[in-house]
């Protein structure tokens, strides 16, 4: 078990998902900023990551995690191998830094 940084609890589509900022060593893959575990209902993001730039990572997390959920990541992986990247960075770069979050994960997010 990996201690993280930081952690913080999300309710999202009825399930709760833990985000956590981790050293990049820890996350699964080193080129990663921020990674979704459907298996432990984990968002992993890097602590190096600006925090100017968590706001939007977080946002392409969740969009991952609404693609499980939803059931929409089975629908379009026959589509294109790169489809579901594709549609969480359009929708990280496009709306993500839009989003409002509630104050206590803005703050969260923020060290504060
Ligand atoms: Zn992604």
């Amino acid at each position: 078990m990996v201690k993280p940084v930081r952690a913080y609890k999300l309710p999202f589509m009825g399930q709760q998902i833990t985000v956590k900022i981790l050293p990049q060593k820890k996350m699964t893959d080193n080129d990663l900023l921020g990674e979704f575990l459907l298996d432990s209902h984990e968002i992993h993001l890097v602590e190096t990551l600006p925090r100017s730039a968590r706001r939007a990572t977080l946002s392409h997390e969740l969009f991952h995690a609404f693609l499980a959920y939803s059931g929409y990541n089975q629908i379009i992986d026959g589509i294109h191998p790169n489809m579901e990247e594709a549609l969480c960075r359009a929708f990280e770069h496009c709306i993500g830094n839009m989003l409002y979050y509630p104050s206590k994960i803005e703050e969260w997010l923020n060290g504060e």
